[in-house]
């Protein structure tokens, strides 16, 4: 675990959050300031700063988190209209939160897939 870490810090109860889904090696909780009428986070519990960080050091878990995100798009009903996973990573993508997270984003029509594209 990383103190510093907000992310870690949901992982360890110490900052609360939504969760929807859990396994032993993942936690997804609801974004606080949700983008769709559903936007659900998906994590490992280890710390990972991005994806591509993640997918070198441990593979397993980067498909738990897969396994993860699609489970979460079957309980929150989005596979049927369908949804989108994203991975902001570094700096062009506006990461802002240091500990790998899918986003899982859903519940109505999302738009083009890129702002101003
Ligand atoms: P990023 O820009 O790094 O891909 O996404 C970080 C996400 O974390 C943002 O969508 C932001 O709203 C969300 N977020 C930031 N702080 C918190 C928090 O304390 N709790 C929850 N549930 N989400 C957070
Ligand atoms: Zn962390």
């Amino acid at each position: 675990m990383d103190n510093s870490c907000l992310f870690c810090r949901i992982v360890a109860g110490e900052i609360p959050a939504t969760v929807v889904h859990r396994t032993e090696t993942t936690i997804a909780f609801r974004d606080i300031d949700p983008k769709a009428p559903t936007h659900v986070l998906v994590i490992p519990v280890g710390h990972y700063a991005d994806v591509v960080t993640l997918a070198a050091a441990d593979p397993a878990a980067a498909a738990d988190v897969l396994a993860a995100a699609a489970a979460v798009a079957e309980i929150e009903g989005l596979t049927g209209d369908g949804f989108r996973i994203i991975f902001n990573t570094g700096e062009y993508a506006g990461q802002e939160v240091f500990h790998v997270h899918a986003h899982v984003l859903g519940g109505a029509p999302l738009g083009p897939m890129l702002a101003g594209r």
